[in-house]
Formats: structure tokens, C-alpha cells, sequence
């Protein structure tokens, strides 16, 4: 078991596929972002690789992000991989879920039980604005495919003051009335250079707490406040799905934190909102054996910091689409 020196068991690794994405929503990266060159990236049996190691130190949960995931050609496959490593128990997938509508189905085939589709708004001109030039039904053709396909659903909104604070979060609400289904609102965090807008125009829990229940009144605690991954989660009376809230910035759950990230180049990154970070890629390419690598894994493990450190300014360098959110 990969414990930290704060007896964390942390054993579940974030992805990321690549830095690229086929949208640009205006809190995550600007507009004429530049990405990294293949030869930069890991390839995949750098990756497979890795799975496999980190499956051996303890890890039970992958989860494949970006960037955006859909974009690497071998996703499907690095999904049918993770799902016969032994000692891999979860694997998840973060998707805006532009791409998802074909592959969904070959995904689930290949292993894949559960997606999380980032998706802010329900109007398609809103949805444009945010994303810049995104179509939301070809989303909602994703969303349609992944429920088809037999996989659990949770959908990610991030909220931004002024743009999608009020109905959006009302109307992606709903869905939770007939499906099954967790819709999480996420607090917008600071990163990098655009960490001024982000602080200024992030919306609270507690906020969007009072907006919901204003609309569909007194809201159920589920699991005692117990949290389920990182969201705390509540119900509208007879609802079939939760709606989640994931709250870094105003209630921090680093407490629970069992996570470490692995970047598209290689960089393990030990906590989102802090800059601890192991590289790895040079191992990989300097021919290190398993257990060299292994052996840096578990130091980075032990190493992981306690928890961010944004009430103290701390503000992490690179981007939330470098670091695979
Ligand atoms: N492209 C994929 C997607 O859209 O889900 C995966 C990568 S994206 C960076 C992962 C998640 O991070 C998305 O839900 C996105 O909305 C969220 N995100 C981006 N910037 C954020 C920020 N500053 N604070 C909180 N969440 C953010």
C-alpha cells in the first residue's frame, strides 16, 4: 500500500494523454495556446509501462484526462490495458465529450465503467462563448452515447460569476431529477497567469447551495456529508441522481487526498495546487530499470505535501491543461 508520511493511502493516479484540447474554454487557456510536440509527450509504452509499475507499488484507480483524452489515438486501448493490469480496480475517463459519441461504446468494451463529462451550460450559445467555438450538441450526442454505452455518468461544471451562476447550474440540476446521475459543480481555481480572473470569478459552494435550493427547495445531505471521491454530494427530495460539489478553494478535502498526477510529458506532480513535482521521463528514457523507477515513485509518494496552499497565495505555475485536471 502507497502511504504518505501523513498515513494517506494514496493509490489513485490522474493521466494525463495528452496537453492538447479541441476546445478552449476561457478560464482554462487562452485562445492561441500552444502545445507540446509529440516527441515530448510519453508514448504508450512509456505509459504502459508506467501503469504497470505504479499497479505493482499499490495504485487501484487510473483515471486518463488532458488536455483532453479523446484526442489521443490509443486511448481506447491504454483503457483495455489499465483494465487488465493487475491490481487496477477503477478506471475513469474526463472528457468535455465533444469526440465521445463514437467512442464511447468501444470504450466501455475495452473497460471503461464510468466517464465524467465536463460540460458548464446548457445553452449552445453560451456553450460557445465559454468554449470559444464548441458545439454543445455534439456533447450532448457524447453524453446520449456514454449513457447508451452502459457507463455511470458524473458531469463537471465549473462556475464562473457573471456567466454561468444562476440558471446554468439550475438547468444541469435537473438532469438529476430523472437520471441517475451526479452533476458536480467545481470551484473555479487559480492558475498561472490567469489566476486573477480565476480567484475573482470563482463561486462558492455555499453559494450555489443557496441558488439550488431557492429553485427546487430543501436539499438532502447524502452520506452524512461524508465525501464520495472529492465531491460532497446532496439530493432534491426524490431526485435519482446527486448533485455533487467539489470544493478546493472554499472547503479544502486535501485531508483525503489520495492522488498523484502524471503530466503528458512525464512529470509527476504531487499536489494540483502546489509545484512539487518528480520528473520521470528522463528514467524512461535513460534506460532505468523497474525498480529504480519504482523506488522514485514510492519517494514520491512520501513526499507528498500536506495540502495547497491558496489562503497563503501559493498559486501553481503551469495551467490546469498542462497538469491534466
Ligand atoms: N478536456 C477534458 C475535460 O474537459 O474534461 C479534461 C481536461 S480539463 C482541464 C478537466 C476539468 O478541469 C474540466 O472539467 C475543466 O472544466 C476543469 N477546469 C479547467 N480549469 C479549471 C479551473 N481553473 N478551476 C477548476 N476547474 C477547472
Amino acid at each position: 500500500m502507497p502511504f504518505d508520511r501523513y498515513n494517506r493511502d494514496i493509490n489513485y493516479l490522474r493521466i494525463s494523454l495528452t496537453d492538447a484540447c479541441n476546445l478552449r474554454c476561457v478560464y482554462c487557456m487562452p485562445e492561441n495556446m500552444t502545445f507540446r510536440p509529440r516527441d515530448e509527450l510519453l508514448s504508450d509504452d512509456e505509459l504502459r509501462r508506467l501503469i504497470g509499475l505504479f499497479a505493482a507499488v499499490g495504485f487501484r484507480k487510473i483515471r486518463f484526462t488532458g488536455g483532453e483524452p479523446t484526442l489521443r489515438s490509443a486511448l481506447v486501448d491504454l483503457v483495455g490495458h489499465a483494465a487488465r493490469t493487475p491490481g487496477i480496480e477503477t478506471i475513469g475517463l474526463t472528457t468535455n465529450g465533444v469526440l465521445l459519441a463514437d467512442l464511447a461504446g468501444p470504450l466501455r468494451a475495452a473497460g471503461l465503467r464510468s466517464v465524467n463529462i465536463s460540460l458548464d451550460t446548457l445553452d449552445p450559445e453560451k456553450f460557445r462563448r465559454i468554449t470559444r467555438w464548441g458545439r454543445l450538441d455534439r456533447v450532448l450526442a457524447g453524453l446520449d452515447a456514454a449513457a447508451q454505452a452502459g457507463l455511470r455518468v458524473k458531469l463537471n461544471a465549473v462556475v464562473s460569476r457573471g456567466t454561468n451562476d444562476r440558471d446554468d447550474v439550475v438547468a444541469l440540476a435537473r438532469y438529476t431529477l430523472k437520471e441517475p446521475w451526479q452533476v458536480r459543480f467545481i470551484e473555479q481555481m487559480p492558475f498561472g497567469n490567469n489566476a486573477k480572473f480565476q480567484t475573482q470569478s470563482m463561486v462558492s459552494e455555499d453559494e450555489l447551495l443557496t441558488v439550488l435550493k431557492e429553485a427546487y427547495g430543501p436539499l438532502e445531505l447524502v452520506n452524512h456529508g461524508r465525501l464520495d471521491g472529492e465531491a460532497r454530494l446532496y439530493r432534491i427530495a426524490g431526485a435519482a441522481g446527486c448533485i455533487g460539489f467539489i470544493s478546493p478553494v472554499s472547503k479544502p478535502f486535501c485531508a483525503d487526498c489520495n492522488r498523484l498526477r502524471l503530466t503528458a510529458e512525464g512529470i509527476l506532480r504531487l499536489c494540483l495546487l502546489r509545484d512539487n513535482e518528480v520528473d520521470l521521463r528522463p528514467l524512461l528514457r535513460s534506460g532505468a530499470d523497474d525498480e529504480t523507477i519504482t523506488a522514485c515513485i514510492r519517494a514520491a509518494v512520501s513526499d507528498k505535501p500536506w495540502g495547497h496552499g491558496l489562503e497563503e497565495h501559493v498559486i501553481p505555475t503551469r495551467g490546469m491543461s498542462e497538469i491534466g485536471g
